[in-house]
């Protein structure tokens, strides 16, 4: 086994790499995609510039995800086709980071030992350090364990000119059975309440008017904080600072886990125009036993109880959800309780999974109580179905109505279409030949789908 070499940051000093150029490959969720943007922030820093397209890099960091289903088939099987990119050219390098890379340490240069770094998710501010000790010494994983400093003074590049993910929190303390993130991710550290207002409020100022702001259990930010003498959540606190800043006109936020829930925040939600009325509350399951198995914290009387808080509180709410499906030991009857909760909370989308085992997580070892495949494929198609039908009839309540879009970016499909979102986060095919994107604009919607509205001007 090769072992991990850590060496002073003040030992290296090399060129810069003025003229490189760079491509990232992001697998994963929002968090994933925002940690792209700080190291293509590094990059540039470093004196490359990004490429879209990766024949024309000379350096391509793969930021990993071992959430999705089958991740690390997928790692594995493109870090077997970037062997052939990498030979092409004795100047290429491959870094690998993110979760995987993280939970897999060694093991990911031991199966591609190709891969020049292995980086983990505590310490991506190294990964020039890194590179140019590759170089200097031949491959190297750094994986550290904890986070030194959730700051950076290097500014992220943001994909949007006008939308921009906000980090406000790293790590979580739950310990959800399915989930590798505690352990890839670390404790729950909150970023200080100034460090972000500055950085919206620099954000507001480069012209961007959308911010969402992430973390893994966002509701529960700044209780390893003391602010005000005390240590207690302070995300309503913290939304209300933030909607006070000139310029952003949308404030998001994802993920806030049920239990931790306040209606104080939901309250700030209703009562302050600039934070969308979204709410994604993930339920993962309606069954008490599998809730209590995944250690979610909550039954399905107080998941539901939120919701009628959420609902009174927020009457035009839009809610989204996640649903594992077939987690270990899952019945017939427990499939209901499911059910049960989809029908009572009509959300308007839900990200559906079908339960895999990740390796690392404590539901993977649940293997005398796995579901045969055929039923979990069964459940799954019967809660898409189900899903398809309320979201039919919950997208069907914006039409002859007008609302505010945010216009991201032309369809693929026809140039005369653009897309972007409304308030709740539904997706707009807006028909306009108008060069409006970056533009919060009123739409009429004419028609919709279970999956998208559509609008003229
Ligand atoms: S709340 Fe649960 S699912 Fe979410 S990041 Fe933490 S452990 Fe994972």
């Amino acid at each position: 086994m090769k072992t991990s070499i850590q060496i002073e940051n003040k030992l290296i000093s090399k060129p810069s790499r003025l003229g490189f150029k760079y491509h990232i490959k992001t697998f994963g969720c929002q968090m994933n995609e925002h940690d792209s943007e700080k190291i293509a922030g590094i990059f540039n820093n470093d004196g490359m510039s990004k490429s879209d397209d990766i024949d024309s890099a000379d350096i391509l960091f793969v930021n990993t995800c071992t959430i999705r289903e089958n991740a690390d088939d997928k790692l594995y099987g493109t870090l077997g086709h970037l062997k052939k990119w990498k030979d092409q050219s004795p100047d290429r390098r491959i870094i690998v980071g993110g979760c995987a890379a993280q939970k897999d340490k060694e093991l990911v240069r031991d199966r591609a030992p190709w891969v020049d770094v292995v980086i983990g998710t505590h310490n991506t501010n190294d990964v020039i350090n890194l590179l140019n000790q590759s170089e200097d010494w031949g491959p190297i994983t750094q994986i550290i364990e904890e986070s030194k400093d959730i700051e950076s003074e290097i500014l992220p590049v943001r994909e949007s000119g006008f939308s921009a993910f906000v980090t406000i929190q790293i790590g979580c303390n739950n310990s959800c059975t399915f989930c590798i993130v505690p352990s890839v991710r670390g404790i729950e550290i909150s970023r200080r309440p100034s460090d972000i207002i500055n950085e919206i409020k620099n954000l507001s100022n480069e012209g961007i008017k959308e911010i969402t702001l992430l973390g893994q259990n966002v509701n529960s930010y700044g209780r390893d904080l003391m602010i005000d003498n005390k240590r207690s959540p302070y995300f309503t606190q913290l939304l209300y600072k933030i909607h006070e800043i000139d310029g952003i006109e949308r404030i998001r936020f994802t993920s806030p886990h049920p239990k931790d829930f306040k209606k104080e925040t939901l309250v700030a939600v209703s009562e302050l125009p600039k934070i969308a009325n979204q709410i994604h509350i993930p339920v993962q399951s309606g069954s008490d036993k599998i809730l209590s198995s995944m250690h979610r914290g909550y039954n399905q009387k107080k998941y539901l109880s939120k919701i009628d808080m959420i609902k009174n509180i927020i009457p035009d709410v839009s809610l989204s959800s996640d649903v594992i499906v077939g987690f270990p030991g899952e019945d017939d009857q427990d499939f209901k309780e499911t059910m049960k909760v989809v029908n009572y909370a009509e959300f308007d989308l839900i990200y559906m999974f079908k339960f895999s085992p990740r390796p690392g997580t404590v539901a993977a070892d649940y293997n005398n109580q796995f579901v045969e495949k055929q039923v979990i494929d069964s459940r799954f198609m019967t809660l898409k179905e189900k899903q398809i039908e309320i979201s039919d009839i919950r997208y069907k309540r914006f039409v002859g109505t007008t609302q505010k879009m945010l216009v991201e970016k032309p369809s693929k499909k026809d140039k005369n279409i653009l897309t972007g979102r409304i308030e709740g986060g539904h997706i707009v095919h807006l028909e306009s030949n108008q060069d409006i994107i970056g533009n919060l604009v009123d739409v009429n919607i004419h028609d919709s789908s279970p999956f998208f509205l559509k609008a003229t001007l």
